[in-house]
């Protein structure tokens, strides 16, 4: 299945077109997002054994992310074989954890600000939870937890992360539409090994250009170059903290981030980040308006 939020309502997209899951139900889930994967075992259960009405045609740019108020943001860092290469650093021995503050969290086809001329960009696969979990007992548990997958973007201000006496990875990585992912939740029955899916971002605007190729491909991974695996990550996360239905967890990134070769987005800049088996996003970049909000 893949559900998604449309206008804050939960929906599921199949063929193309939107099923209100509230309608649907008859009120027995949604009607947000969130409410849903607060029921994620019934509604799983629901969805497997439900006849759905046709649909309606839907405009995708106006998917929110699809869990637009979780418990809880988590993101990895350091998370692939080639990304810690190029950036000359040892594979980690346990999870290096921070947070994309929830507010940094944007739909599939985001308009980005970009605060200053050092914004990079990280392709990642995301997790979503279904079940409250802590404590996890083994790796298949940890499986069992996961709702589904989505693409996400851990874009990244280097200035603000990396300044002062120790390294700012939540606040630099949580500008207003830093976090955005989607374009759905895909649930792992779709998704044949969580570990073997092509990852890709590629660029068109004025950052290709100047590159000489247009689209310019930024990154071309694979995650089965994760460090921590998924069911990895949701295990050991578990052993410390309690996991929320609806909490999102950005797995890392290969290689190929802007940083490590000087890089950064720019205005009129659109980057098309994919996964295998999931979806793309579709993000433009702007420069930061001057007024405060
Ligand atoms: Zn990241």
């Amino acid at each position: 299945m893949r559900l998604a939020n449309l206008a804050g309502r939960a929906i599921l997209i199949r063929d193309d077109r939107a099923i209100d899951v509230a309608v649907a139900s008859a009120g027995r889930f949604g009607p947000a997002p969130r409410d849903v994967l607060d029921a994620w075992d019934d509604f799983a259960e629901w969805v497997a054994g439900a006849e759905f009405p046709r649909g309606d045609e839907f405009d995708a740019s106006e998917l929110g992310p699809p869990v637009p108020d979780p418990r809880q943001v988590f993101a990895i860092g350091l998370n692939y074989r080639d990304h810690a290469d190029e950036a000359g650093l040892s594979y980690p021995e346990h999870l290096v954890v921070f947070t994309k503050f929830a507010s940094s969290l944007a739909g599939p086809h985001a308009v980005v600000e970009l605060p200053s001329d050092f914004v990079d960009f990280e392709t990642e696969l995301v997790v979503i939870i279904g079940r409250e979990s802590h404590r996890l007992p083994s790796l298949d548990a940890a499986k069992s937890t996961i709702a589904g997958y989505a693409v996400g973007q851990d874009y990244s201000e280097r200035v603000v992360q990396l300044q002062g006496p120790a390294p700012q990875f939540s606040l630099g990585k949580s500008y207003p539409g830093f976090g955005p992912y989607g374009p759905a939740i895909v649930s792992p029955d779709e998704i044949d090994d969580p570990s073997a899916l092509h990852i890709a971002a590629r660029i068109t605007g004025p950052t290709a250009d100047a590159q000489g190729a247009s689209p310019f491909t930024l990154q071309d991974g694979s995650t089965a170059d994760l460090i921590f695996a998924v069911e990895q990550i949701v295990h050991d996360l578990s052993q410390v903290v309690t996991l929320h239905p609806g909490d999102v967890i950005f797995t890392g990134t290969p290689a190929g981030v802007g940083g490590s070769r000087g890089i950064f987005l720019k205005p009129g800049d659109r980057l098309i980040s994919t996964i295998e088996g999931i979806g793309s996003l579709d993000n433009q970049f702007v420069a930061a308006r001057s007024e405060r909000r």
